[in-house]
Formats: structure tokens, C-alpha cells, sequence
């Protein structure tokens, strides 16, 4: 199994964020699930490599060319796959990927897990997409998405397939669990 992450590459300025971060990716490289995600070396990207590379794990890098300097591709990385933008490296990252997970993040990270989300509403995927939700980070968020479906313009069921956990074991049971939901106009 290979999990997309999308993170931030910020570390936040709270230690849980980057602890949790380190935490999971330890999980991950014991669990012999494969990571796929931005391929940098700083913020939470970097965490999540690291652990799992320091625990044994097999992690994948999808970077555009224009990132590999300013977010410092990861030099010890299982595989570096460098792309021409960043078009490119969501799509390969979505093919390579069983599941996508959303750790703690910028607008990057929101915009990388909505985009997984959407795809899985219309049908053209039947992947989970998951908030691996530190200290209730994606709380707000959450909130938001009740209230989208509370006016009108989300279906429940959509809204219920978003995976909420905080923690590595949490995540892995919910993963192996779910079930999509019936695509969008059928
Ligand atoms: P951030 O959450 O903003 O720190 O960004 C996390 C990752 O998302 C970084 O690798 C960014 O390059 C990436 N990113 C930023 N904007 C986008 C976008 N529009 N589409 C896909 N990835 C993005």
C-alpha cells in the first residue's frame, strides 16, 4: 500500500505538529506502507520522510522542477520523481497513491486534499481521503464542511467520507474500512 501526504512545508509553531508528524511516519515504515508526497526536505514534508526513512520505510517524491531548489528536494529519498509543474506532480501522485492524507498544512496542503476529495465525489477515483487531525487543526475546517452540507451545497455522504482521526492507528483502521461513497450524477 503507498499513502499520498500532503503537509505542510512549515513545521507550525506548536512541537505536537511536528511530533505527531514524526509518529506517523514511524507507524507507516513499520506497517510497510510506502509514502508518496512533495518530496522537500523542510517543514512536515521533511518529517514525514525522515521518520519513515529512519524507521526502514520507502518514501516517494513528486517535485516540479521549479521546486527542487526552493523546497529543497529530499537527497536520500526511495525515488525522486521530478516534474514539469505542478499539474503533473498531482496527477502522478494521485496515480501512485492508494489513499491521500492531509497532515497539518498551508494552503498547499488544503488545496492538494480538496482537489483528492473532489475527484473521489465524481467517480474518478475510489481512494480515501483522510485529516490526520493534530490537535484538532482541521477542526474549523470540519466545521466549515457540516456547514456546507447544513446549506445546501455538499450531499451528506460526501462530507461523512472525509476520514477524521488523530492518531497512526486511528488512520490505518479507517483506511482499511472504508467504503466510497456513490459517485456524483448517477
Ligand atoms: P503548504 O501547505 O502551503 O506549506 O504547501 C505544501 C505543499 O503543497 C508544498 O509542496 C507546495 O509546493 C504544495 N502546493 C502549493 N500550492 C499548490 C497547488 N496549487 N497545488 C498543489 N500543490 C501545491
Amino acid at each position: 500500500m503507498k499513502i499520498a501526504i500532503f503537509c505542510g512545508s512549515s513545521s507550525g509553531n506548536n512541537p505536537d505538529y511536528l511530533a505527531k508528524t514524526q509518529a506517523l511516519g514511524k507507524v507507516l515504515a513499520a506497517q510497510q506502507i510506502d509514502i508518496v508526497y512533495g518530496g522537500g526536505k523542510i517543514g512536515l514534508m521533511g518529517a514525514i520522510a525522515d521518520s519513515a526513512l529512519d524507521n526502514g520505510g520507502k518514501v516517494f517524491g513528486v517535485m516540479p522542477q521549479d521546486l527542487v531548489d526552493k523546497e529543497i528536494s529530499h537527497p536520500h529519498l526511495t525515488g525522486l520523481t521530478v516534474v514539469a509543474n505542478m499539474h503533473e506532480r498531482k496527477a502522478k501522485m494521485a496515480a501512485l497513491a492508494d489513499a491521500f492524507v492531509a497532515l497539518p498544512g498551508g494552503a498547499g496542503t488544503l488545496e492538494e486534499i480538496f482537489e483528492a476529495w473532489t475527484w473521489a465525489q465524481l467517480g474518478h477515483h475510489a481512494k480515501p481521503c483522510a485529516f490526520y487531525n493534530v490537535n484538532g487543526y482541521y477542526n474549523h475546517l470540519l466545521k466549515m464542511i457540516t456547514a456546507m452540507t447544513n446549506a445546501g451545497f455538499l450531499a451528506k455522504n460526501y462530507a461523512d467520507m472525509l476520514i477524521n482521526t488523530d492518531t497512526p492507528e486511528g488512520l490505518l483502521a479507517s483506511l482499511k474500512n472504508y467504503q466510497p461513497p456513490p459517485k456524483k450524477w448517477t
